[in-house]
């Protein structure tokens, strides 16, 4: 089974610098999910904070973003490189401008190349090119190019590691008594237009990007699972265990 895997910044930054061990916790889930036969892409934020590691420049505006991307993607990816060479596993580097998925060449040439990474056990590790591109980089946070990535490339569902370990009735952060809805078959238009609600400096999306994700990927015939990136117990109960303990599962 094909998945993607979409991890946000907030999940894989602490305190300005990449949080190595959550990536290493990701990466070694990665490794767990290929042994129980998934083919799995990952998409990935994180450059701008590891540019930020580098050079400290400004990141309120969108011009140093795109700078400390730059900066930070080969930083990113050597780390990946580094922790799944760990687990004797290869992956690779995608880079998307968002236009892609507008034209069907494109797409053809690009599923062609995971298709190939795939077959040859590599995990391809995609982000936004946001030097080029800044679509997600503005607002996002590769939550709609993730849902592009899974339909696009055939995955029967998209899994969104968040700082949230779920979809509530209402914001969790800011109401005590919100409620987690475990299984969501369809998403009302108040929802899709709420206001957005990013929860950290390096999320650009909140909960408003995901649920207009669920929205495209049910309407394609396709699954989206929202789970913490925090602690993966309740991803891994899902995927490996077959077990709905936490996180939203959105299907028809
Ligand atoms: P990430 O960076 O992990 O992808 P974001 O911070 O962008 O995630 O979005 C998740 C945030 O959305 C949560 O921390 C929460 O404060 C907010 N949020 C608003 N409404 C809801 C809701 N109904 N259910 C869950 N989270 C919500």
């Amino acid at each position: 089974m094909r998945i993607v895997i979409k991890v946000g910044s907030h999940v894989l930054t602490e305190g300005g610098s990449i949080a190595k061990e959550r990536m290493f916790s990701l990466v070694e889930l990665v490794a767990d999910l290929k042994k129980n036969a998934y083919e799995v892409i990952l998409v990935s934020s994180g450059a701008v904070a590891a540019g930020y590691t580098q050079l400290k420049l400004d990141r309120s505006s969108v011009a140093n973003k795109q700078a400390l991307a730059a900066i930070g993607q080969p930083f990113l990816l050597k780390m990946y490189q580094e922790k799944f060479a760990h687990f004797d596993l290869l992956c690779s580097q995608v880079l998307f401008s968002a236009d892609v998925f507008d034209s069907e060449k494109h797409i053809t040439h690009a599923k062609v190349a995971i298709d190939t990474l795939l077959e040859n056990g590599v995990v391809p590790i995609i982000n936004e090119n946001d030097t080029v591109s800044v679509e997600e980089l503005v607002f996002g946070d590769n939550d709609r190019l993730s849902a592009h990535v899974a339909h696009y490339f055939d995955a029967s569902m998209l899994i969104i590691l968040s700082d949230i370990d779920a979809f509530y009735d209402k914001d969790p952060n800011q109401y005590v008594d919100a409620k987690r809805r475990a299984v969501v078959h369809d998403i009302s238009e108040e929802e899709l237009n709420a206001v957005h609600t990013p929860n950290n400096e390096f999320a650009t999306g909140g909960i408003v990007t995901k649920l207009q994700s669920a929205d495209f990927l049910m309407k394609h015939g396709r699954e989206m699972f929202l789970a913490s990136g925090f602690d993966l117990s309740d991803v891994r109960a899902f995927l490996i265990d077959h077990k709905h303990c936490g996180g939203t599962l959105f299907k028809v």
